[in-house]
């Protein structure tokens, strides 16, 4: 008898991109070419241009793709963080100013709560840069635990600080 294998599971997901030091654009149009090759781009958003949260930093440029793919969530997180260190990241200072952040930010109907993850990104919710791409994509997404609609989240919170750049990131 042949030993059972987990079936392969296919994932919905929101990946935002961030950066605020170098050619911005061309980093985060580079990294989204990286994501798209994990599976199937299913979109892009603009980018949007906000100021930087934290010590006083040059302007983040920030970004979503939509991406289906056949793969756990940890396995993604860890090609991800590759993908980051790809392009020139460096681990210093929490909050401080990097060539690229990648996030995910959220996985159609799942709720992770790992050491090293957690979906949806647990501070989506107060992060108009993070919301309004997620919403460019994926206009319906939902909180999976509480149903709250990122669309009402983001009426809330407001998007007064973003400014938008098209067009999108890849594609068009
Ligand atoms: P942030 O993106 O919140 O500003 P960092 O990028 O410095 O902070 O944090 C990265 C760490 O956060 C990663 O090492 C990863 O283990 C952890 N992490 C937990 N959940 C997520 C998530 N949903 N997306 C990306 N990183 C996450
Ligand atoms: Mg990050």
């Amino acid at each position: 008898m042949r030993p059972s294998v987990a079936s392969p599971v296919s994932l919905d997901a929101v990946i935002g991109l961030g950066s605020n030091l170098g050619d911005r654009r061309a980093t985060l149009q580079s990294a989204a070419r990286a994501v798209a090759a994990l599976g199937t781009l299913l979109g892009a958003s603009p980018t949007y241009e906000s100021r930087a949260v934290g010590p006083p930093q040059p302007d983040y440029l920030n970004a979503a793709v939509r991406l289906r793919a056949v793969i756990e969530p940890p396995a993604l997180l860890e090609l991800l963080l590759g993908i980051e260190r790809d392009h020139g990241r460096e681990r210093r200072e929490r909050w401080g100013p990097r060539t690229l952040d990648l996030d995910l930010l959220w996985i159609d109907a799942l709720a992770v709560r790992t050491a090293r993850l957690v979906v949806p990104h647990p501070c989506l919710l107060e992060r108009p840069f993070a919301l309004r791409p997620l919403l460019d994509v994926a206009p319906d997404a939902r909180d999976p635990a509480s149903g709250e609609r990122y669309a009402d989240r983001l009426a809330t919170l407001g998007e007064a600080g973003l400014r938008r750049h098209s067009p999108p990131l890849v594609g068009a």
